[in-house]
């Protein structure tokens, strides 16, 4: 018997698109084609607009253990749900980090228990995120765990990071490397170029991430590990990765919308809210990330999603923390503001980066015997971005009354809908 239906809807998957209804049944779509019968299920209009795989994000800040104040794992889940998510990756920067088996598990109870989205915990590189010695990969890759990051850091000793490429290939698991060389981004606040000189803002150059992608490319060839970049923000980073893969390497790159979306003029207002690590660039790298995006050589959009409380980002710009909010405004912001197909967008924020996280329940075709995590898109509808009527615990959005194009209409997780017409239901 038929739990829930999804009526009229344009579905859309890697497979391609049709008009179909999709009828879920304990937690799995079981049948998908035009004038099913509902029964006395639960049914759900997506009339004009797209039935899609559940998105997944491969760099969410979920500030839980540690961070309360500004996240929790149930207010970073239903801000996940509401943007379309169907599944996060949780970045290891917690307070305790996640380094540990221990840890790994509490994140994923936590995440169990907020019910609205999978909550799949990344583990980090480093004890501690300090790169000096190996985390124990090996305890967390037995729990699930197959994203291992320093996200916050890159790890700076190559030596460390060529151990850790080989210890991860023998584990099947994937590195993420936050790319930037401590050494020239100390002390900088924003994008080094003609708006820092012009604010007086100490700047952190592209180079401090191109070298570090460049030598995990190198790594990445002495290895064979698989190397995932984080949050590109330079015409010089996709262009190197753009060479890696077409000398066949086992590299693999995201991006965020605030990297497509915004430059660092807008730092001019001295705005913490724009104060973003990598930071804001330039028109050029702008361009240069739409185009990785449009050509595959950035394979998923991620968001970086990273609250913080009002009272620690309002803050003088050079003390207060990087980050802004990401989960409910990236799908709109890729529909907005990126010239793509909506079936190229919804590759780089479901089945790409699901497969760069290895998670086989999200981003597949929607076929029957599939697990029922979907979302369904409304591609024409328009909002504006209000602060306080986000679901994220922390207000930092640098988008504040824009208006923006495309909502989630449903998401539904193991075939419970969770967001039901643009309203989280836990
Ligand atoms: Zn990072």
């Amino acid at each position: 018997m038929t739990d829930l239906l999804l009526r009229g809807g344009r579905v859309l998957d890697a497979n391609g698109e049709r008009l179909a209804d999709v009828a879920v049944a304990d937690g799995r779509i079981v049948e998908v084609g035009t004038d099913l019968d509902p029964g006395g299920a639960t049914v759900l209009d997506a009339a004009g607009c797209v039935v899609a795989p559940g998105l997944v994000d491969l760099h969410t800040h979920l500030r839980e253990p540690g961070r309360e104040e500004a996240e929790t794992i149930e207010t970073g889940s239903r801000a996940a749900a509401l943007g379309g998510f169907t599944a996060v990756v949780a970045m290891p920067n917690t307070e305790p980090a996640i380094d540990s088996a221990g840890v790994v598990r509490q994140v994923v109870e936590l995440g169990e228990a907020a019910g609205l989205c999978d909550v799949h915990p990344s583990g980090a590189i480093t004890v501690g995120r300090a790169g000096e010695q190996l985390a124990p990969m090996a305890e967390m890759a037995a729990l699930g765990v197959r994203l291992f990051t320093d996200d916050g850091r890159g790890v700076q000793n190559e030596r460390l990071m060529r151990r850790a490429l080989e210890y991860a290939a023998g584990l099947g698991v994937t590195l993420a490397q936050h790319c930037e060389v401590e050494t020239l981004s100390a002390g900088g606040h924003m994008h080094e170029g003609s708006w820092s000189s012009r604010l007086g803002i100490p700047g952190i150059p592209a180079e401090a991430e191109e070298l570090m992608v460049v030598r995990d490319i190198m790594l990445s060839r002495l290895t064979g590990g698989r190397i995932h970049f984080q949050h590109l923000s330079t015409a010089g980073s996709v262009e190197l990765v753009r060479r890696a893969k077409a000398a066949g390497l086992a590299v693999t790159a995201e991006a965020c919308p605030h990297h497509f979306t915004l430059t660092h003029a807008e730092v001019a207002s001295y705005d913490p809210v724009f104060k973003v690590n990598p930071p804001l660039r330039t028109d050029v790298d702008v361009a240069a990330i739409k185009a990785g995006l449009a050509d595959g050589t950035i394979d998923a959009i991620a968001t970086d999603h990273a609250p913080h409380a009002q009272e620690t980002k309002e803050a003088p710009f050079d003390e207060a923390p990087c980050g802004m909010l990401g989960l409910e405004t990236a799908l709109a912001l890729a529909l907005t503001e990126l010239d793509l197909a909506i079936g190229q967008i919804l590759a780089l924020l479901s089945w790409q980066p699901a497969a760069i996280a290895g998670l086989a329940d999200h981003g597949g075709p929607i076929v029957p015997g599939r697990p029922a995590n979907l979302c369904v898109i409304d591609p024409e509808a328009t909002w504006v971005v209000d602060p306080y009527r986000l679901a994220s615990r922390s207000r930092n959005t640098p988008y504040a009354g824009r208006t923006l194009t495309g909502r989630v209409r449903h998401t539904v997780l193991r075939g419970t809908p969770v967001v039901i017409d643009a309203e989280a239901q836990r």
